[in-house]
């Protein structure tokens, strides 16, 4: 049987709420739960945000639980030469082309209604002549995009079942080096987890519509096909989102109010994987563990003090 690797690898351009623990903690219980290797990737390509500051938080806030990685860290800010590496492969290949559209070109042109983050490129720059490219080279860099085909790209999930996007329709040719030099998470995430053998991927379900790009660029390279999980956005009890809390929200704000234990425990409870929020170690989930327990679509934090009367 394949071994099992699983990975976390979380943007720090903030500190991790409990969203971002759960996902690495299920990802680490994955993994463990079936004797495979877990890993530890820093997604922190976007220097000016991801402070050495935060980085080191996100770290020490892993170790916190225990979330034990193999190996040493890898950083993509370090991996620089290996991305282009691999651009350089698809240029050759014809695979890609040079973008010269401005972010503002892009919204003018683009009806009002598709908002920031659905921009489906239309493809203005994808068959310029030679000479048109060379001239609109020399009054601005431009960013390289990826061609996509006209072709439904599928993968099936192990939490939210059978996902389908047509890549043309659904973002259109995409970048994968800015402008600026910085190179796209979708082609350093592809990269990265095929070099690293990593086997499973567990992050939260608002990558998923990200996941059919991904595999297009991954079939494109010859990388082997990884297993998904999209883990469901985790609310605070009253059903709201994490995110406007920030402090409470942090390991820091848990650390607060309670141990590492009760806080595996709250973080068991909220995927099922526990009846209560009561205090376990890492070894105890690893034994419950299962995706079968898991919903798709929501989870909730519950906290030991809403139970203490019981
Ligand atoms: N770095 C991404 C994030 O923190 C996750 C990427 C991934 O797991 O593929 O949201």
């Amino acid at each position: 049987m394949q071994e099992i690797v699983g990975r976390f690898a979380p943007t720090p351009s903030g500190r991790l709420h409990m969203g971002n623990l759960l996902c690495a903690l299920l990802a680490f219980l994955s993994a463990r739960s079936r004797h495979g290797r877990f890993l530890l990737r820093v997604e922190d390509l976007d220097r000016p945000r991801c402070t050495p500051e935060l980085t080191e938080k996100c770290i020490r806030d892993l170790q916190f639980l225990g979330l034990e990685w193999d190996g040493g860290i890898l950083f993509q800010s370090r991996r620089t030469p290996v991305y282009e590496a691999v651009l350089h492969r698809l240029i050759q290949t014809g695979n890609t082309y040079p973008c010269f559209c401005t972010r503002a070109r892009l919204r003018s042109m683009l009806a009002p209604n598709l908002g920031d983050t659905q921009v489906v490129y239309p493809g203005f720059c994808r068959n310029l002549t030679e000479t048109e490219r060379e001239k609109l080279a020399m009054i601005r860099t431009p960013s390289i995009r990826l061609r996509v085909p006209d072709t439904v790209i599928s993968l099936e999930d192990r939490l939210q079942g059978s996902f389908s996007e047509n890549l043309l329709h659904a973002c259109g040719d995409f970048v994968l080096r800015r402008s600026d030099g910085l190179f796209s998470y979708q082609l350093a995430v592809v990269v990265d987890d095929a070099e690293s053998g990593v086997t499973e991927v567990v992050r939260g379900r608002d990558i998923l519509s990200a996941t059919p790009r991904q595999i297009y660029l991954a079939r494109l390279l010859g990388y082997p096909p990884l297993h998904y999980v999209h883990i469901p956005l985790l609310m605070d009890p009253g059903g709201r989102r994490l995110s406007k809390h920030e402090h409470d929200m942090s390991l820091d704000g848990f650390r607060e109010r309670y141990s590492r234990e009760e806080i595996l425990g709250i973080l068991g409870c909220a995927a099922r994987l526990l009846d209560r929020p009561e205090p376990v170690s890492l070894d105890d989930l690893i034994r419950v563990f299962s995706w079968d327990r898991i919903p798709p679509d929501m989870l909730t934090l519950s906290y030991p003090s809403s139970i203490s009367t019981t």
